[in-house]
């Protein structure tokens, strides 16, 4: 916790990032946080669980560093995304994630794919925990891949094509 309030100043121009919606923008700057009361976070407030196991998978211990980045479910959907953007947007641990967002390359590409994209991936990720808790289903990593790529199309149709770089046009016309 202690590298997320290091981090915190620098990394909250990644999070606010205006492109991103804002219930994206919210989650992750909970994650960064570390407010998200994953199991493991409920446990050390001594709040009682039915279990301390991944809700996804209910295979692990369910933690910030199991559920974005070891659950089988979620690295489905970061290869999946990777697979489309031809690049991973994703570090392999969370300590390494958030400096590795912070060095990421300045201007329109850091906005895109790692402010708005990462949001929407946490968000989603997050929201399929809390399906599986509180509706006992999992959406599909396809689903989400797709609600991922939804969201980014929105935000980008929102602007004036006039406004777009090239990288955003080849985005937005990859989604048609
Ligand atoms: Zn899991």
């Amino acid at each position: 916790m202690l590298l997320l309030h290091q981090s915190k100043v620098r990394f909250a121009k990644v999070v606010w990032c205006s492109l991103s919606l804002p219930n994206h923008r919210f989650v992750l700057w909970q994650s960064v946080l570390g407010h998200l009361l994953t199991r493991d976070n409920l446990l050390r407030r001594q709040i009682p669980i039915d279990s301390p196991l991944c809700s996804v998978c209910e295979i692990d211990l369910e933690s910030y560093e199991h559920l974005f980045f070891d659950c089988l479910h979620s690295q489905q959907i970061l290869h999946k995304m990777a697979n489309w953007l031809g690049i991973a947007i994703w570090s392999s641990k969370f300590c390494e994630w958030i400096a590795w967002m912070d060095g990421r390359p300045k201007g329109l590409y850091q906005r895109i794919l790692v402010a708005t994209l990462a949001a929407a991936a946490v968000y989603f990720i997050w929201l399929n925990r809390n399906s599986c808790i509180f509706n006992y289903s999992s959406i599909s990593s396809n689903r989400i891949l797709f609600l991922i790529k939804a969201s980014l199309k929105a935000r980008l149709l929102g602007i004036a094509r006039k406004k777009l770089g090239i990288l955003e046009k080849t985005f937005l016309d990859s989604m048609n």
